[in-house]
């Protein structure tokens, strides 16, 4: 498959890369590593005119680390990711994650921001110009149906970024530039649960920063990913866990899942379960059961709902054990 025509621009600051975002609006893409953004641009899925290079702004690609936060610029490479010792010494969910999205050569290539602002997917967007021909269009291109939530009032493609459901139990924040100025949000706040237009991240603006605070003494963190292949495959579920514990206490907690719907999600009634209490094996599985039964996971090809929802139980449950087990 062939790429459609665009004009390629090679921006040498924020400044310059914002102010270009400005003026071509919704014409014009970021380019990080393209590992998602080409595909889509050979499907037809997208036909930007404008590519803005952000790889030819010097600077972007290093992670740095203070007394309260570890900063990482967005075109930090998800390899270097999962296998810095900084990272995975104060962040191991985040390093476990990046580990397992994709190959080894897609995160030799693949950067956190793209993976931050990765599409939402579904089986009947991420097909060719050809194969999406035979059917009306869904929600995602411009229609009035979803074909995978029958009678649906919009579009339910799964968030399958594998990095940020551990991020969002680590409590990350973005900061985006545009040309009108800058922002600080959270990454938790982002997200639509509408998986045409997953985040509220504006077409002109551009994640400069994933800050990540520095957990605080007694904590840690795990990720568990369920998909279908082991080397190389999206994922069916994802489950990151952030504990702080006091003794065998545990003072606070952050669950957050991932292809469970069109957004990531936090379980926090299951937080709620165990925030205060002792980790015991019976506490963990009814926290893993409320987590299951709080989600609304709707189906994936090849899997029942009715499956999706007890992984979640048993990816929630694996997790949390991983953790008590881990000291
Ligand atoms: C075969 C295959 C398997 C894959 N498997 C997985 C997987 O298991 N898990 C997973 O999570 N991903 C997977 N991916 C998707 C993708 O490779 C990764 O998500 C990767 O991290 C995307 O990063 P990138 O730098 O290549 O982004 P790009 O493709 O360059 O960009 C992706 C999107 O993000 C936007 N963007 C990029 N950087 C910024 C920024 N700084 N600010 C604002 N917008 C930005 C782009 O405009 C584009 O819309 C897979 C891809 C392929 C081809
Ligand atoms: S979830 Fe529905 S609307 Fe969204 S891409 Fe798939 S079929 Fe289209």
């Amino acid at each position: 498959m062939r790429l459609p025509k665009f004009e390629y621009l090679e921006p040498g600051s924020l400044a310059e890369a914002s102010g270009l975002l400005g003026q071509h609006s919704e014409e014009a893409r970021l380019l990080a590593g393209g590992t998602d953004l080409l595909v889509a641009m050979k499907l037809r899925s997208i036909t930007p005119r404008y590519l803005v290079n952000l790889k030819s702004i010097p600077g972007l690609d290093t992670i740095s680390a203070s007394d309260s936060e570890i900063t990482f610029g967005p075109l930090v490479l998800l390899s270097t990711v999962a296998s810095s010792s900084l990272v995975r010494e104060t962040l191991p969910a985040l390093a476990e994650a990046a580990s397992r999205a994709a190959s080894p050569q897609i995160r030799g290539t693949g950067t956190l921001g793209g993976n931050i602002c990765l599409d939402n997917r579904c089986t009947y967007y991420n097909q060719s110009d050809m194969w999406r021909r035979q059917w009306e269009a869904c929600f995602k291109y411009g229609g009035r149906r979803c074909y995978v939530v029958k009678g649906g009032k919009q579009c339910y493609a799964l968030a399958c970024a594998d990095t940020v459901p551990a991020l969002m139990a680590l409590e990350a924040s973005l900061r985006l530039v545009s040309s009108a100025g800058e922002r600080v949000v959270t990454l938790e706040e982002i997200f639509t649960g509408k998986g045409d237009v997953p985040t509220t991240i504006q077409p002109n603006e551009i994640v400069a920063a994933v800050i990540v605070p520095r957990p605080k003494p007694g904590s840690s963190s795990a990720f568990l990913k369920l998909a279908r292949r082991g080397s190389i495959d999206f994922p069916l579920l994802d489950a990151a866990v952030a504990l702080q514990r006091n003794g065998d206490t545990c003072e606070d907690i952050r669950i957050a899942l991932s292809a469970v719907g069109p957004a990531p999600l936090r379980a926090k009634g299951a937080e709620e379960i165990l925030r205060g209490q002792k980790l015991s094996a019976d506490l963990i599985q009814e926290a893993a059961t409320r987590a299951s039964k709080d989600a609304r996971p709707i189906s994936a090809i090849g899997t029942t709902v009715a499956y999706r929802r007890q992984m979640i139980a048993v990816l929630v449950r694996r997790t949390l054990e991983k953790l008590d087990t881990a000291d």
